[in-house]
């Protein structure tokens, strides 16, 4: 049996079509699910009962649960309970121009970031694609609201899961469904060369953001150990390929760490790493966690470190900050709860 929610709109289309029905069958099924949003198959009262019973033979409606949820101005924090027993967290962040969700990709990490509090427990397993759909469901249910964007910059590195990753985006880009605009999905990596080199074919116009946070190998190989395997050099020319090929643009990430990767020098270094690409730079501030040592960087050092990428015509912006008051912030979220 598989999850319902698993399901792409052209895997339930073949479906259909193995079984000698229509293919409007698929729109019909998907406007039950994500329009209506029904639990059951017995709900549907436009298919015919053969169907639904081999409906309900092949599917199951899996299920997530709110375990915890933790609320600030603009920000709300879910701990959420896969049917399986592992947990992982989403956060719903409110923006004047939408609501945007962070959903986590996998159960725990194994990118081991430095200064990550996500990737201190290891990987447990992949989320499957019907759970990164189900993150927006219970979310949306939850709060009454429609998602308008979705970040995957929750747990878990979404190209070390990367069918499951793009099987969400087209079930919920399908506008017989959920709808989000690709423009408004966003992928963050860490830097898998190889998937960046097979994502500039996927045929979707999703964001990609890759998390940098250093311009010099030495630097990043202590921040980021994923640098020992794919190095800077071969994580910009596979940059460089995809903006070729997309036509798009991408974002580098940027953490400032006090006096660990935020001088002027590095400034002037990460400018000229990225020089004419057609791309920006997005400084975030870095969110502290208990356990892991690193400081959060002045306003002063962040501004020289902006002005010296503005002067040297990069464009930059600073993240920002969302839910730090309930450690909903980027790095600060957790596979298993732990006490604090
Ligand atoms: N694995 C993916 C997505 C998850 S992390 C990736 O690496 O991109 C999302 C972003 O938050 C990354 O850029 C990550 O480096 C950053 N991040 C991690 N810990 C942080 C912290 N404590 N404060 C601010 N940003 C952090």
């Amino acid at each position: 049996m598989e999850s319902i929610y698993n399901m792409t709109f052209d895997k339930l289309n073949l479906y259909f079509h193995n079984l000698n029905l229509k293919s409007y069958r698929t729109r019909q099924l998907f406007d039950w699910l994500y329009i209506k949003r029904i639990k059951s198959f017995k709900e549907i009262t436009n298919i015919k009962k053969e169907v639904i019973e081999k409906l309900e033979k092949d599917f199951y409606f899996d299920n997530i649960e709110i375990k915890e949820k933790q609320t600030a101005p603009l920000v709300v924090k879910y701990l959420l309970k896969l049917s399986d027993g592992n947990t992982i967290e989403a956060v719903l962040m409110k923006h004047d121009y939408g609501n945007s969700l962070c959903i986590s990709s996998e159960v725990g990490c194994n990118m081991a970031c430095s200064f990550c509090e996500s990737g201190r427990i290891k990987k447990i397993r992949n989320v499957t694609a019907g759970e990164m759909v189900l993150q927006i469901l219970k979310i949306e249910e939850d709060l009454n609201l429609r998602i308008s964007h979705v970040v995957i910059m929750g747990i878990g590195e979404p190209f070390d899961n990367y069918d499951n990753v793009c099987n969400f985006v087209e079930i919920v880009n399908n506008n017989y469904g959920i709808n989000i605009g690709s423009r408004h999905i966003t992928i963050s990596t860490c830097g898998i060369v190889p998937k960046i080199y097979e994502f500039k074919n996927f045929p979707y116009q999703v964001n990609l953001a890759i998390s940098l946070h250093a311009p010099n190998n030495a630097l990043r190989s202590k921040l980021m150990p994923i640098n020992k395997v794919y190095d800077l050099d071969a994580l910009i020319i596979a940059v460089k390929d995809y903006l070729e090929k997309s036509n798009r643009r991408v974002t580098f990430e940027y953490i400032m760490l006090n006096e660990v990767n935020d001088t002027p020098e590095l400034a002037l270094e990460l400018a000229n790493l990225i020089k004419g690409m057609n791309a920006y730079v997005n400084l975030i501030p870095y969110n502290e966690t208990n356990n892991l040592g690193y400081k959060r960087s002045s306003k002063e050092r962040i501004m020289k470190f902006y002005d010296v990428l503005k002067k040297n015509k990069i464009n930059v912006t600073i993240r920002r900050e969302f839910g730090g008051d309930i450690s909903a912030a980027c790095g600060q979220l957790k596979t298993v709860k732990e006490a604090t």
